[in-house]
Protein backbone atom coordinates (compact mmCIF):
# COMPACT_ATOMS: atom_id res chain seq x y z
CA UNK A 1 0.00 0.00 0.00
CA UNK A 2 1.27 3.63 -0.63
CA UNK A 3 0.37 6.84 0.82
CA UNK A 4 1.23 10.64 0.35
CA UNK A 5 2.20 12.86 2.61
CA UNK A 6 1.59 16.34 1.21
CA UNK A 7 3.82 18.91 3.00
CA UNK A 8 3.24 22.45 2.84
CA UNK A 9 3.45 24.59 5.88
CA UNK A 10 5.17 21.80 7.99
CA UNK A 11 8.56 21.66 6.01
CA UNK A 12 10.10 18.54 8.55
CA UNK A 13 10.60 15.46 9.75
CA UNK A 14 10.60 15.94 13.53
CA UNK A 15 7.28 16.24 15.20
CA UNK A 16 5.11 15.85 12.33
CA UNK A 17 2.23 14.26 12.98
CA UNK A 18 1.52 14.00 8.66
CA UNK A 19 4.80 12.32 7.97
CA UNK A 20 4.26 9.89 11.18
CA UNK A 21 0.66 9.09 9.85
CA UNK A 22 1.50 8.70 6.41
CA UNK A 23 4.12 6.28 7.47
CA UNK A 24 2.56 4.15 9.67
CA UNK A 25 -0.36 4.26 7.17
CA UNK A 26 1.04 2.24 4.41
CA UNK A 27 4.12 0.45 3.19
CA UNK A 28 5.49 2.83 1.11
CA UNK A 29 5.08 6.97 1.13
CA UNK A 30 5.42 9.37 -1.45
CA UNK A 31 6.82 12.92 0.27
CA UNK A 32 5.29 15.12 -1.97
CA UNK A 33 5.59 18.83 -2.00
CA UNK A 34 4.29 21.25 -4.83
CA UNK A 35 5.74 24.71 -6.09
CA UNK A 36 1.42 25.63 -6.28
CA UNK A 37 0.46 27.89 -8.74
CA UNK A 38 -2.13 28.73 -6.63
CA UNK A 39 0.42 30.52 -4.28
CA UNK A 40 2.12 32.39 -7.20
CA UNK A 41 -1.06 34.02 -8.55
CA UNK A 42 -2.11 34.80 -5.12
CA UNK A 43 1.50 37.21 -5.47
CA UNK A 44 2.31 35.02 -1.96
CA UNK A 45 5.83 34.13 -3.28
CA UNK A 46 8.11 36.86 -2.51
CA UNK A 47 12.15 36.97 -3.05
CA UNK A 48 12.97 36.29 0.43
CA UNK A 49 10.52 33.83 1.92
CA UNK A 50 11.09 31.84 -1.74
CA UNK A 51 14.81 31.56 -1.36
CA UNK A 52 14.15 30.56 2.56
CA UNK A 53 11.73 27.68 0.88
CA UNK A 54 14.74 26.80 -1.30
CA UNK A 55 16.95 26.06 1.98
CA UNK A 56 13.80 24.17 3.84
CA UNK A 57 13.18 21.88 0.75
CA UNK A 58 17.01 20.96 0.32
CA UNK A 59 17.02 20.36 4.06
CA UNK A 60 14.16 18.21 4.26
CA UNK A 61 14.91 16.09 0.98
CA UNK A 62 18.06 15.48 2.99
CA UNK A 63 16.32 14.71 5.86
CA UNK A 64 14.69 12.03 3.72
CA UNK A 65 17.44 10.59 2.29
CA UNK A 66 18.80 10.14 5.47
CA UNK A 67 15.55 7.93 6.28
CA UNK A 68 15.83 6.10 2.99
CA UNK A 69 13.14 8.65 0.80
CA UNK A 70 13.54 11.93 -0.92
CA UNK A 71 11.06 14.57 -1.42
CA UNK A 72 8.92 14.54 -4.74
CA UNK A 73 8.65 17.99 -6.39
CA UNK A 74 6.10 18.85 -8.92
CA UNK A 75 5.96 22.45 -10.42
CA UNK A 76 1.79 22.61 -10.77
CA UNK A 77 -1.69 23.56 -9.55
CA UNK A 78 -1.69 21.69 -5.89
CA UNK A 79 -4.69 19.89 -6.26
CA UNK A 80 -4.26 18.33 -9.75
CA UNK A 81 -0.68 17.31 -8.65
CA UNK A 82 -1.80 15.45 -5.65
CA UNK A 83 -4.74 13.68 -7.58
CA UNK A 84 -1.99 12.72 -10.22
CA UNK A 85 0.43 11.67 -7.76
CA UNK A 86 -2.47 9.25 -6.32
CA UNK A 87 -3.58 8.04 -9.34
CA UNK A 88 0.22 7.45 -10.46
CA UNK A 89 1.00 5.46 -7.43
CA UNK A 90 -2.15 4.41 -6.70
CA UNK A 91 -1.95 5.73 -3.08
CA UNK A 92 -5.02 5.05 -0.80
CA UNK A 93 -4.44 7.87 1.50
CA UNK A 94 -3.56 11.32 1.49
CA UNK A 95 -2.32 13.30 4.75
CA UNK A 96 -2.31 17.28 4.85
CA UNK A 97 -1.77 19.90 8.01
CA UNK A 98 -5.01 21.50 8.76
CA UNK A 99 -4.83 25.35 7.68
CA UNK A 100 -6.36 28.18 8.69
CA UNK A 101 -6.61 30.78 5.78
CA UNK A 102 -9.16 31.09 3.22
CA UNK A 103 -6.90 29.53 0.51
CA UNK A 104 -5.78 26.44 3.01
CA UNK A 105 -9.88 25.76 3.25
CA UNK A 106 -10.63 25.93 -0.30
CA UNK A 107 -7.57 23.77 -1.17
CA UNK A 108 -8.77 21.29 1.44
CA UNK A 109 -12.40 21.06 0.03
CA UNK A 110 -11.03 20.60 -3.50
CA UNK A 111 -8.37 17.91 -2.52
CA UNK A 112 -11.24 15.71 -0.78
CA UNK A 113 -13.62 15.46 -3.92
CA UNK A 114 -10.36 15.43 -6.72
CA UNK A 115 -8.82 12.70 -4.58
CA UNK A 116 -12.26 10.83 -4.21
CA UNK A 117 -12.49 10.45 -7.83
CA UNK A 118 -8.90 8.56 -7.83
CA UNK A 119 -9.90 6.09 -4.91
CA UNK A 120 -7.97 7.93 -2.04
CA UNK A 121 -9.58 9.57 1.15
CA UNK A 122 -7.80 12.75 2.36
CA UNK A 123 -6.51 13.15 6.11
CA UNK A 124 -6.47 16.38 7.78
CA UNK A 125 -3.92 16.29 10.67
CA UNK A 126 -4.15 18.92 13.48
CA UNK A 127 -1.93 20.49 16.07
CA UNK A 128 1.01 20.54 12.74
CA UNK A 129 0.99 24.10 12.22
CA UNK A 130 -0.31 25.49 15.13
CA UNK A 131 0.70 24.29 19.09
CA UNK A 132 -3.42 23.79 19.60
CA UNK A 133 -5.88 23.39 16.88
CA UNK A 134 -8.01 26.39 16.07
CA UNK A 135 -11.42 26.05 17.33
CA UNK A 136 -9.91 23.16 20.25
CA UNK A 137 -10.87 25.95 22.83
CA UNK A 138 -13.62 28.26 22.07
CA UNK A 139 -15.75 30.56 24.54
CA UNK A 140 -18.77 29.82 25.36
CA UNK A 141 -21.75 30.48 22.50
CA UNK A 142 -19.14 31.48 20.32
CA UNK A 143 -16.18 29.91 17.39
CA UNK A 144 -13.24 31.86 18.77
CA UNK A 145 -11.27 34.07 21.33
CA UNK A 146 -11.77 38.13 20.17
CA UNK A 147 -9.64 38.74 23.53
CA UNK A 148 -5.91 37.29 24.01
CA UNK A 149 -6.29 37.06 27.77
CA UNK A 150 -8.87 34.51 28.07
CA UNK A 151 -7.85 32.63 25.32
CA UNK A 152 -4.34 32.59 26.66
CA UNK A 153 -5.84 31.50 30.35
CA UNK A 154 -7.30 28.55 28.88
CA UNK A 155 -4.83 28.13 26.29
CA UNK A 156 -2.26 26.94 29.15
CA UNK A 157 -4.78 24.78 31.13
CA UNK A 158 -5.38 22.91 27.61
CA UNK A 159 -2.10 22.07 27.14
CA UNK A 160 0.04 20.79 24.10
CA UNK A 161 0.56 17.49 22.65
CA UNK A 162 3.50 15.50 23.25
CA UNK A 163 6.14 15.77 20.98
CA UNK A 164 6.74 12.43 17.95
CA UNK A 165 9.79 11.45 17.00
CA UNK A 166 11.04 11.49 13.45
CA UNK A 167 10.28 8.41 11.19
CA UNK A 168 13.18 5.96 11.36
CA UNK A 169 12.49 5.02 7.53
CA UNK A 170 10.98 6.46 5.02
CA UNK A 171 10.27 4.17 1.66
CA UNK A 172 8.96 5.61 -1.51
CA UNK A 173 7.33 3.44 -4.14
CA UNK A 174 9.17 2.50 -7.52
CA UNK A 175 9.08 4.71 -10.21
CA UNK A 176 7.80 7.96 -8.80
CA UNK A 177 9.01 11.29 -10.76
CA UNK A 178 10.00 14.52 -9.31
CA UNK A 179 10.53 17.82 -10.76
CA UNK A 180 14.14 19.49 -9.39
CA UNK A 181 14.35 21.07 -6.29
CA UNK A 182 14.42 24.50 -6.19
CA UNK A 183 17.81 26.43 -6.17
CA UNK A 184 18.39 29.39 -3.42
CA UNK A 185 20.85 31.16 -6.00
CA UNK A 186 18.10 31.10 -8.57
CA UNK A 187 16.04 33.65 -6.74
CA UNK A 188 16.36 37.36 -7.92
CA UNK A 189 16.06 40.42 -5.65
CA UNK A 190 17.23 38.50 -2.08
CA UNK A 191 17.54 40.86 1.09
CA UNK A 192 21.01 40.80 1.23
CA UNK A 193 21.17 39.49 5.30
CA UNK A 194 18.38 37.05 4.84
CA UNK A 195 18.64 34.07 7.64
CA UNK A 196 19.29 30.66 5.91
CA UNK A 197 16.59 28.12 6.23
CA UNK A 198 15.92 24.47 6.79
CA UNK A 199 14.82 22.29 9.66
CA UNK A 200 18.55 21.47 10.46
CA UNK A 201 19.31 25.26 11.07
CA UNK A 202 16.35 25.90 12.92
CA UNK A 203 16.99 22.74 15.23
CA UNK A 204 20.59 24.40 16.03
CA UNK A 205 19.01 27.67 16.31
CA UNK A 206 16.38 26.72 18.86
CA UNK A 207 18.99 24.68 20.77
CA UNK A 208 21.17 27.50 21.22
CA UNK A 209 18.72 29.76 21.95
CA UNK A 210 17.14 27.27 24.83
CA UNK A 211 20.49 26.89 26.92
CA UNK A 212 21.05 30.66 26.46
CA UNK A 213 19.55 33.75 25.62
CA UNK A 214 16.25 32.44 26.84
CA UNK A 215 16.60 32.70 30.37
CA UNK A 216 17.16 36.28 29.71
CA UNK A 217 14.19 36.78 26.93
CA UNK A 218 11.81 38.48 29.56
CA UNK A 219 13.59 41.42 30.77
CA UNK A 220 15.74 41.64 27.37
CA UNK A 221 12.90 40.99 24.53
CA UNK A 222 12.26 44.89 24.31
CA UNK A 223 16.12 46.31 23.94
CA UNK A 224 16.17 46.79 20.46
CA UNK A 225 20.13 47.27 19.94
CA UNK A 226 20.03 43.40 22.27
CA UNK A 227 18.40 41.61 19.47
CA UNK A 228 17.98 39.28 22.26
CA UNK A 229 14.52 37.52 20.63
CA UNK A 230 14.69 33.99 19.27
CA UNK A 231 14.76 34.79 15.69
CA UNK A 232 12.90 31.51 15.49
CA UNK A 233 9.57 33.22 13.37
CA UNK A 234 10.74 32.35 9.85
CA UNK A 235 11.27 28.76 11.16
CA UNK A 236 8.36 28.55 12.28
CA UNK A 237 6.23 29.97 9.19
CA UNK A 238 7.67 27.59 7.16
CA UNK A 239 7.30 24.76 9.78
CA UNK A 240 11.20 23.72 9.99
CA UNK A 241 10.17 23.56 13.77
CA UNK A 242 6.68 22.60 15.23
CA UNK A 243 4.85 25.03 17.65
CA UNK A 244 4.48 22.46 20.12
CA UNK A 245 7.72 20.61 20.08
CA UNK A 246 9.60 24.31 20.93
CA UNK A 247 6.99 24.95 23.82
CA UNK A 248 7.62 21.46 25.22
CA UNK A 249 11.39 22.04 25.26
CA UNK A 250 11.03 25.84 26.76
CA UNK A 251 8.70 24.64 29.28
CA UNK A 252 11.20 21.50 30.41
CA UNK A 253 14.14 24.55 30.53
CA UNK A 254 11.54 26.34 32.75
CA UNK A 255 12.30 29.98 34.96
CA UNK A 256 10.76 33.02 33.36
CA UNK A 257 12.13 33.62 30.34
CA UNK A 258 10.55 30.25 29.04
CA UNK A 259 7.14 31.75 30.77
CA UNK A 260 7.49 34.63 28.43
CA UNK A 261 8.49 32.89 25.48
CA UNK A 262 5.73 30.71 25.84
CA UNK A 263 3.10 33.37 25.97
CA UNK A 264 4.51 34.68 22.86
CA UNK A 265 3.76 31.73 20.97
CA UNK A 266 0.68 31.32 22.60
CA UNK A 267 -0.28 34.47 20.82
CA UNK A 268 0.53 32.91 17.12
CA UNK A 269 -2.18 30.24 17.92
CA UNK A 270 -4.44 33.15 18.81
CA UNK A 271 -3.84 34.74 15.47
CA UNK A 272 -4.55 31.71 13.66
CA UNK A 273 -7.92 30.96 15.49
CA UNK A 274 -8.90 34.23 15.02
CA UNK A 275 -8.19 33.60 11.21
CA UNK A 276 -9.49 29.99 11.06
CA UNK A 277 -12.66 31.37 11.95
CA UNK A 278 -12.71 34.87 9.95
CA UNK A 279 -10.54 33.66 7.06
CA UNK A 280 -12.19 37.20 5.54
CA UNK A 281 -10.17 39.56 8.44
CA UNK A 282 -6.98 38.67 6.20
CA UNK A 283 -7.93 41.92 4.15
CA UNK A 284 -11.48 43.04 5.95
CA UNK A 285 -11.42 45.13 8.56
CA UNK A 286 -12.07 42.41 11.48
CA UNK A 287 -13.83 45.26 13.43
CA UNK A 288 -14.39 48.33 11.56
CA UNK A 289 -13.98 51.71 12.97
CA UNK A 290 -14.90 53.51 9.96
CA UNK A 291 -11.43 55.04 8.78
CA UNK A 292 -11.56 57.44 5.46
CA UNK A 293 -8.07 56.09 5.11
CA UNK A 294 -5.96 58.76 3.64
CA UNK A 295 -3.49 57.78 0.55
CA UNK A 296 -0.85 60.04 0.55
CA UNK A 297 1.67 57.91 -1.63
CA UNK A 298 4.79 60.30 -0.77
CA UNK A 299 4.18 59.61 2.29
CA UNK A 300 3.76 55.62 2.12
CA UNK A 301 7.02 55.60 0.06
CA UNK A 302 8.83 57.70 2.77
CA UNK A 303 8.53 55.18 5.15
CA UNK A 304 8.53 52.16 2.81
CA UNK A 305 12.28 53.61 2.20
CA UNK A 306 12.98 54.47 5.75
CA UNK A 307 13.10 58.04 5.20
CA UNK A 308 10.66 59.29 7.50
CA UNK A 309 12.84 61.68 9.72
CA UNK A 310 12.12 59.65 12.77
CA UNK A 311 15.02 57.29 13.06
CA UNK A 312 13.17 54.40 14.82
CA UNK A 313 10.86 54.14 12.50
CA UNK A 314 13.33 54.76 9.79
CA UNK A 315 15.91 52.16 11.50
CA UNK A 316 13.34 49.34 11.74
CA UNK A 317 12.54 49.80 8.01
CA UNK A 318 15.94 49.51 6.82
CA UNK A 319 16.50 46.14 9.07
CA UNK A 320 13.43 44.58 6.97
CA UNK A 321 15.18 45.73 3.70
CA UNK A 322 18.30 44.64 4.69
CA UNK A 323 17.10 41.13 6.63
CA UNK A 324 13.80 40.78 5.59
CA UNK A 325 13.04 40.45 9.19
CA UNK A 326 12.25 43.12 11.96
CA UNK A 327 12.15 43.17 15.42
CA UNK A 328 8.27 43.10 17.24
CA UNK A 329 8.81 46.51 19.22
CA UNK A 330 9.95 47.76 15.59
CA UNK A 331 7.14 46.31 13.89
CA UNK A 332 4.56 47.56 16.57
CA UNK A 333 5.86 51.18 15.60
CA UNK A 334 6.61 51.00 11.77
CA UNK A 335 2.72 49.98 12.07
CA UNK A 336 1.18 52.33 13.79
CA UNK A 337 3.28 54.83 12.96
CA UNK A 338 1.49 54.26 9.28
CA UNK A 339 -1.76 53.74 10.43
CA UNK A 340 -1.98 56.53 13.26
CA UNK A 341 0.46 58.88 12.40
CA UNK A 342 0.09 58.86 8.68
CA UNK A 343 -3.34 57.45 8.92
CA UNK A 344 -2.82 55.04 6.03
CA UNK A 345 -4.68 52.12 5.52
CA UNK A 346 -3.34 49.31 7.26
CA UNK A 347 -3.90 46.68 3.97
CA UNK A 348 -0.81 48.89 2.88
CA UNK A 349 1.95 48.30 5.09
CA UNK A 350 0.81 44.76 5.96
CA UNK A 351 0.93 44.27 2.19
CA UNK A 352 4.95 45.70 1.93
CA UNK A 353 5.59 43.54 5.04
CA UNK A 354 4.21 40.67 2.79
CA UNK A 355 6.75 41.29 0.22
CA UNK A 356 9.88 41.49 2.13
CA UNK A 357 9.24 39.91 5.69
CA UNK A 358 10.52 36.34 5.28
CA UNK A 359 8.68 34.92 8.11
CA UNK A 360 5.34 37.03 6.76
CA UNK A 361 2.56 34.61 7.47
CA UNK A 362 -1.30 36.01 6.70
CA UNK A 363 -2.73 34.97 10.03
CA UNK A 364 0.74 36.91 12.18
CA UNK A 365 0.58 39.73 9.87
CA UNK A 366 -2.61 40.80 8.72
CA UNK A 367 -3.75 40.22 12.26
CA UNK A 368 -1.28 42.21 13.85
CA UNK A 369 -1.26 44.73 11.78
CA UNK A 370 -5.16 44.81 12.31
CA UNK A 371 -4.33 45.14 16.18
CA UNK A 372 -1.97 48.30 15.74
CA UNK A 373 -4.18 49.58 13.13
CA UNK A 374 -7.17 49.40 16.49
CA UNK A 375 -9.18 47.27 13.51
CA UNK A 376 -8.56 44.38 14.97
CA UNK A 377 -8.39 42.58 18.47
CA UNK A 378 -6.40 45.51 21.10
CA UNK A 379 -8.98 46.68 23.49
CA UNK A 380 -7.45 49.95 23.30
CA UNK A 381 -7.81 50.76 19.59
CA UNK A 382 -7.00 53.95 19.67
CA UNK A 383 -3.77 53.62 21.49
CA UNK A 384 -0.73 56.06 20.09
CA UNK A 385 2.57 54.73 20.22
CA UNK A 386 5.11 58.12 19.82
CA UNK A 387 8.15 57.32 18.18
CA UNK A 388 10.90 59.49 19.94
CA UNK A 389 9.30 58.02 23.53
CA UNK A 390 9.42 54.63 22.03
CA UNK A 391 13.34 55.25 21.07
CA UNK A 392 14.06 56.68 24.48
CA UNK A 393 12.73 53.55 26.04
CA UNK A 394 13.86 50.69 23.64
CA UNK A 395 16.59 52.31 22.62
CA UNK A 396 18.09 54.10 25.41
CA UNK A 397 21.92 55.01 23.77
CA UNK A 398 20.85 54.89 20.05
CA UNK A 399 22.79 51.51 19.51
CA UNK A 400 19.85 50.29 17.35
CA UNK A 401 19.92 53.51 15.32
CA UNK A 402 23.28 53.82 14.79
CA UNK A 403 23.44 50.15 13.10
CA UNK A 404 20.87 50.64 10.49
CA UNK A 405 20.79 54.82 10.13
CA UNK A 406 24.69 55.47 9.80
CA UNK A 407 24.07 59.34 8.80
CA UNK A 408 23.05 59.58 12.53
CA UNK A 409 26.34 57.39 13.72
CA UNK A 410 27.57 60.35 15.68
CA UNK A 411 25.03 61.97 17.15
CA UNK A 412 25.18 61.88 20.94
CA UNK A 413 22.99 59.37 22.85
CA UNK A 414 20.48 62.34 24.38
CA UNK A 415 20.17 63.70 20.79
CA UNK A 416 20.15 60.79 18.16
CA UNK A 417 15.85 60.17 18.89
CA UNK A 418 15.56 64.02 17.88
CA UNK A 419 18.00 65.07 15.28
CA UNK A 420 15.81 68.12 14.36
CA UNK A 421 16.60 69.35 17.07
CA UNK A 422 19.86 70.35 15.75
CA UNK A 423 21.16 73.74 14.50
CA UNK A 424 23.70 75.27 12.28
CA UNK A 425 26.30 73.28 10.66
CA UNK A 426 26.06 70.27 12.82
CA UNK A 427 22.55 69.60 11.09
CA UNK A 428 23.86 70.83 7.93
CA UNK A 429 26.32 68.28 7.68
CA UNK A 430 23.69 65.07 7.69
CA UNK A 431 21.73 64.19 5.21
CA UNK A 432 18.89 63.15 7.05
CA UNK A 433 15.28 64.64 6.08
CA UNK A 434 12.96 66.80 8.39
CA UNK A 435 10.06 64.93 10.35
CA UNK A 436 7.92 63.64 7.32
CA UNK A 437 4.47 64.93 9.64
CA UNK A 438 4.13 66.53 12.95
CA UNK A 439 3.52 64.24 15.62
CA UNK A 440 1.26 66.15 18.00
CA UNK A 441 -0.88 67.54 14.27
CA UNK A 442 -1.24 64.12 13.34
CA UNK A 443 -2.27 62.74 16.35
CA UNK A 444 -4.99 65.37 16.58
CA UNK A 445 -5.68 64.42 13.08
CA UNK A 446 -6.47 60.86 13.83
CA UNK A 447 -8.30 61.84 16.64
CA UNK A 448 -10.39 63.95 14.74
CA UNK A 449 -11.01 60.83 12.50
CA UNK A 450 -11.59 58.34 14.83
CA UNK A 451 -14.42 60.75 16.68
CA UNK A 452 -12.46 61.26 20.14
CA UNK A 453 -12.42 64.07 22.23
P1 LIG B 1 10.23 35.92 19.72
O1 LIG B 1 10.08 37.15 20.53
O2 LIG B 1 11.41 35.07 19.98
O3 LIG B 1 8.89 35.09 19.88
C1 LIG B 1 8.83 33.68 19.67
C2 LIG B 1 7.77 33.33 18.65
O4 LIG B 1 6.49 33.71 19.12
C3 LIG B 1 7.93 34.05 17.33
O5 LIG B 1 8.88 33.40 16.50
C4 LIG B 1 6.52 33.98 16.77
O6 LIG B 1 6.26 32.73 16.17
C5 LIG B 1 5.67 34.10 18.02
N1 LIG B 1 5.25 35.49 18.21
C6 LIG B 1 5.89 36.46 18.88
N2 LIG B 1 5.17 37.60 18.89
C7 LIG B 1 4.05 37.34 18.18
C8 LIG B 1 2.91 38.11 17.83
N3 LIG B 1 2.76 39.39 18.20
N4 LIG B 1 1.97 37.53 17.07
C9 LIG B 1 2.09 36.24 16.68
N5 LIG B 1 3.13 35.47 16.99
C10 LIG B 1 4.10 36.01 17.74
N6 LIG B 1 5.10 37.29 13.09
C11 LIG B 1 5.22 36.36 12.13
O7 LIG B 1 5.60 35.23 12.42
N7 LIG B 1 4.90 36.64 10.84
C12 LIG B 1 4.46 37.88 10.45
O8 LIG B 1 4.18 38.09 9.27
C13 LIG B 1 4.36 38.89 11.45
N8 LIG B 1 3.96 40.15 11.12
C14 LIG B 1 3.83 41.10 12.11
C15 LIG B 1 3.38 42.38 11.76
C16 LIG B 1 3.23 43.35 12.74
C17 LIG B 1 2.71 44.71 12.36
C18 LIG B 1 3.55 43.06 14.08
C19 LIG B 1 3.40 44.10 15.15
C20 LIG B 1 4.00 41.79 14.42
C21 LIG B 1 4.14 40.79 13.46
N9 LIG B 1 4.59 39.49 13.79
C22 LIG B 1 4.68 38.54 12.80
C23 LIG B 1 4.79 39.09 15.19
C24 LIG B 1 6.21 39.27 15.75
O9 LIG B 1 6.66 40.57 15.51
C25 LIG B 1 7.19 38.25 15.20
O10 LIG B 1 6.69 36.95 15.32
C26 LIG B 1 8.51 38.31 15.97
O11 LIG B 1 9.06 39.60 15.90
C27 LIG B 1 9.48 37.30 15.39
O12 LIG B 1 10.71 37.37 16.01
P2 LIG B 1 11.23 36.23 17.00
O13 LIG B 1 11.05 34.90 16.37
O14 LIG B 1 12.60 36.61 17.43
O15 LIG B 1 10.18 36.39 18.19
Amino acid sequence: TVSVALFTSDLRVHDNPVLRAAVRDADAVVPLFVRDTGIHRAGFDAPNRLAFLADCLADLDAGLRRRGGRLVVRDADVVAAARAVAAETGARSLHIAGGVSGYAMRREARLHTALAAVGCTLHVHDAVVTALAPGRIVPAGRDHFAVFTPYLRRWEAAGVRGTLTAPRAVRLPDGVESGPLPERAEVAGVSPGLAGGGESAGRRLLSSWLHGPLADYESGHDDLAGDATSRLSPYLHFGCLSAAEVINRARQRGGPGADAFVRQLAWRDFHHQVLAARPDAAWEDYRTRHDRWRSDEDEVEAWRAGRTGYPLVDASMRQLAHEGWMHNRGRMLVACFLTKTLYADWRVGARHFLDLLVDGDLANNQLNWQWMAGTGTDTRPNRVLNPVIQGKRFDPRGAYVRRWVPELADLADGEIHEPWKLTGPRRAAIDYPEPLVDLAEARARFERARGLG
